[in-house]
């Protein structure tokens, strides 16, 4: 049997994530924004509870979540949705890190090829970059600085809480991928400053294909973002086309019960970060661990087996577990990891680097079991 050790790419959705969207599917399917029946009301009031729920987990006002399809849309729609202002106000200079996902980076490169200029910031070799460097490039015309929180390769989480402190009283505007964290690093989010956020069902044991951006109301005004897409009112005449009542009924549900239960999930993920660091360390193989873990969540190792290939790795333990050698956007065909590129790591290190990352909901023993075929693996890979 392989066991599934890639939930950054996508986490198992929660049998009472499904159960809610069944009920959803069975039962409620009137469009949310028809006003002439009880079936649009009801479908309404489905989507406003969620709104809620999505709300109360990030620690913010309903009317700052704009439902979308998922993290790629929301990191589009943050930036693209800038451009009209940016080109009005004259400010068309945007900050961002070279280890961003690519949703960022090609929309802020699409930018850069209409009159933007975009500036990067690379991280040093524990996966961090340097908030006061961000700091120091900042300018009049800067329109925008987007930062993910946690890297979805290493897990690092990087330092948005400095950087939204310093843009708090500026005309920046600030902008977090917090794919990788919500439903996680829950406190931390809430005590985030930003003006822009996106956030995704799917990493967090909701369903694919549901998301928001959340878009923090300043002086009672929401965020100068245009539409990207034409066609309807909905979501603040930010984001239209029908609302897709179920999904985002369970991703109002993964909000709840992660609201419930991170703590008690870290602790888990956290402990099978040590078993596998432990086996590691005990396993006689030639390692390098990716990141520095003093800034890691707990569910993420990215570790080089130096002098072994990733993806002979990969192939080699396919049948024991499914694991990943970069973001799943980008592993179609492979190239060299963008993210550890800009660490600055050796060739070599970044050839052999498996990501894995876990969730709270699995059994140690089977990861354990799968963790020692790997080990084996890699020894006979060596030879
Ligand atoms: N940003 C980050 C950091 C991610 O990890 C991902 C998913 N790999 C995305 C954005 C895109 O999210 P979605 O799959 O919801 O489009």
């Amino acid at each position: 049997m392989s066991i599934y050790l890639d939930y950054n790419a996508s986490a198992p959705i929660d049998s009472r994530v499904l159960e809610v969207m069944v009920d959803v599917y069975q039962n409620h399917f009137g469009n949310a924004d028809s006003r002439t029946h009880d079936f649009g009301e009801k479908t309404r009031s489905i989507t406003e509870k969620a709104r809620g729920q999505v709300a109360s987990l990030i620690g913010i006002r309903n009317d700052e979540v704009v439902f979308t399809s998922g993290a790629t849309e929301s990191n589009n729609l943050a930036i693209l949705g800038l451009r009209h202002y940016g080109e009005l106000s004259k400010r068309k200079h945007i900050i961002t890190s070279s280890i961003e996902h690519k949703a960022v980076l090609e929309a802020v490169d699409y930018l850069s090829q209409n009159g933007f200029e975009v500036e990067y910031v690379d991280p040093d070799v524990s996966g961090r970059i340097d908030s006061q460097q961000i700091v120091s490039m900042l300018r009049p015309d800067t329109l925008l600085v987007s930062i993910m929180h946690v890297n979805n390769e290493t897990g690092i989480i990087q330092p948005v809480k400095e950087i939204g402190e310093f843009l708090k009283s500026s005309e920046t505007l600030f902008h977090i991928d917090a794919t990788q964290s919500c439903g996680k690093l829950i406190e931390e989010i809430r005590e985030l400053s930003y003006d822009l956020m996106s956030v995704s069902a799917h990493k967090m044991h909701g369903p694919q294909g549901v998301g928001a951006l959340i878009m923090r109301r300043k002086r009672y005004k929401l965020p100068p973002v245009s539409p990207i897409m034409f066609g309807g009112g909905q979501e603040h005449g930010v984001r239209p086309g029908t609302l897709p009542v179920a999904l985002i009924a369970g991703f109002g549900k993964a909000c709840d019960l992660a609201k419930m239960e991170a703590d008690e999930n870290n602790a888990k993920c956290q402990k099978t970060k040590e078993m596998l660091l432990c086996m590691l360390s005990n396993s006689g193989v030639n390692y390098e661990i990716n990141g520095d873990q003093n800034y890691c969540v707990s569910n993420t190792l990215n570790v080089s087996f130096v002098g072994v290939s990733s993806e002979a790795l990969m192939l080699a333990t396919k049948q024991y577990c499914g694991v990943s050698n970069g973001s799943a956007c980008t592993s179609k065909n492979y190239s060299h990891s963008h993210v550890l590129s800009a660490m600055h790591l050796s060739d070599e290190r970044i050839e052999s680097a498996i990501r894995i990352s876990w969730g709270a909901d699995m059994n140690r023993s089977l990861v354990k079991e799968a963790f020692i075929h790997m080990v084996d693996s890699v020894k006979q890979l060596y030879n």
